[in-house]
């Protein structure tokens, strides 16, 4: 396999010299997969007219924004990047914790196609395990989930037969990171938060390429780690914990992963309520398909050599949307939600505000720093200490209005604890159990993986 050629400057002729390799590679090797594998087209594009670009110009603030000409940059400054900028370039820097994160796995070589994009497809194929039957690749078709037919499968899966460990990881025996007893690791925990001391912990070759999916609960530690909700030592009485995750999606398919969990916890009852807007489709399917839906759809427990940790999976059927309820006595201990896209959807608004409200934990991860910040913070705390000032720029029109709705809802009562709460800074951190993998982006050359940074939103009281 050829070095990670990511470093190297754009060169047309270089590319196409790689594109033939890598294809001819492919055809012969695996010549199913190869309409899955195509590479990108043309390589860099302009961030303001998206065009491809020949001769790459960055912006000259964080230096990983393309643009074809020093206009569409002015263009692209004043459309938004100017407040996207300092964030970006933070990103540029954090590059080489990214790829020292990703080289800690051999198998990440793999997934740089020729043009220097990095491709999860290409891990795949060489684990024999791209596809989107749950059949053919268990846990792993949750990474191609394109058409309803696959969707629907998806939804039904905790409520179907589960999956052996083996039909789930459909992998070697030996790369699998099993829950069976006898291959438990030590206990208390002894890693360090990286994840060439977690497999080791774990006795896991790092020729596994687990961690494409352990990710999820791991990223799950580190935001309750984040949150001051780990402990190591057992001793006492043993601990309650519950932890809505909401934003549920493709995790579905691969619930009996979180089941790491239980090893993370010792001598926890560890509750992971989950909601997602596609939950209350899946409960009508499994009715209508004679299956009793239970809320619980995953329950494990460690054995005693390894802490007794349980951990017991809720699908929360209700609604499409949530929101922290009113009562404390149904709070939970904390909120996480994984590449969340705090700024993306106006619903992550009411959570962001209620959860300050009323002091719940709750902890995100997104792509990157600049992912981060979508969320407009400042607009946020003027709404709430105050009416909305008119909306400057065509793209505030829309959020104003529907932020307004969102106000009336959410009815704040501590205005100036809320307000101040907002103003705070929230530094992203690297999460260091983010995917090790690269997210291609046409027309940036920042970072970015999985689950890659973790942001305390709310830091809430702990009461556990
Ligand atoms: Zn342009
Ligand atoms: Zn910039």
């Amino acid at each position: 396999m050829a070095a990670n050629p990511a470093g190297l400057a754009f060169s047309r002729e270089m590319q196409q010299q790689l594109v033939e390799k890598e294809w001819n590679r492919i055809k012969d090797k695996f010549p199913a997969e190869r309409s899955r594998l195509m590479p990108y087209p043309g390589g860099p594009q302009c961030m303001g007219c998206k065009q491809l670009v020949k001769k790459v110009q960055v912006c000259a603030g964080c230096k990983m924004v393309i643009y074809c000409s020093p206009e569409c940059m002015r263009e692209w400054w004043k459309k938004g990047h100017k407040r996207h900028c300092p964030a970006t370039k933070r990103d540029g820097e954090q590059i080489p914790k990214y790829k020292e994160i990703m080289r800690q796995f051999p198998w990440t070589d793999a997934g740089w196609n020729c043009q220097g994009y990095y491709f999860e497809n290409l891990v795949l194929v060489q684990f024999g395990v791209l596809g989107s039957s749950r059949e053919k690749v268990g846990y792993w078709a949750a990474q191609e989930r394109s058409s309803r037919d696959i969707w629907d499968k998806t939804l039904d899966s905790p409520w179907g037969r589960q999956l052996t460990e083996e039909e789930g990881w459909k992998l070697p025996t030996k790369f699998i990171p099993s829950l069976a007893p006898e291959v438990c690791p030590s206990f208390p925990p002894t890693f360090n938060d990286n994840w060439t001391s977690y497999y080791q912990w774990r006795r896991l070759p790092i020729e596994s390429p687990a961690a494409m999916l352990l990710q999820w609960p791991l990223s799950v530690y580190a935001c309750l780690k984040e949150l001051g909700l780990v402990k190591k030592e057992v001793a006492g009485p043993r601990r309650k914990l519950r932890v809505d995750y909401i934003g549920l999606r493709d995790e579905f398919s691969f619930i009996p992963v979180f089941g790491e969990l239980a090893l993370l916890f010792p001598n926890t009852d560890l509750d992971l309520v989950m909601f997602g807007e596609h939950n209350s489709r899946a409960f009508e399917r499994a009715k209508s398909r004679g299956l009793a839906p239970q809320p619980c759809v995953f329950e494990y427990t460690a054995p005693s050599m390894c802490g007794s940790g349980t951990i017991r999976i809720f699908v929360d059927p209700s609604p499409p949307y949530y929101r922290p309820s009113r009562d404390p006595s149904d709070h939970p201990d904390a909120i996480v939600a994984l590449n969340a896209g705090l700024g993306s959807f106006i619903s992550w608004q009411h959570v962001i505000l209620l959860s300050i409200e009323f002091d719940i934990p709750f902890a995100v991860t997104d792509y990157c720093e600049t992912s981060l910040t979508e969320v407009k913070w400042e607009v946020l705390q003027q709404g709430v200490s105050s009416t909305l000032p008119a909306p400057k720029g065509i793209e505030l029109i829309h959020y104003h209005s529907t932020l307004a709705k969102v106000l009336k809802e959410v009815r704040i009562a501590d205005v100036e604890k809320v307000s101040a709460a907002l103003g705070r800074e929230r530094p992203a951190k690297l999460n260091e159990f983010m995917a090790p993998s690269q997210r291609t982006l046409m027309h940036s050359l920042s970072p970015g993986s999985s689950n890659g940074v973790i942001q305390v939103v709310a830091r809430g009281t702990a009461k556990v």
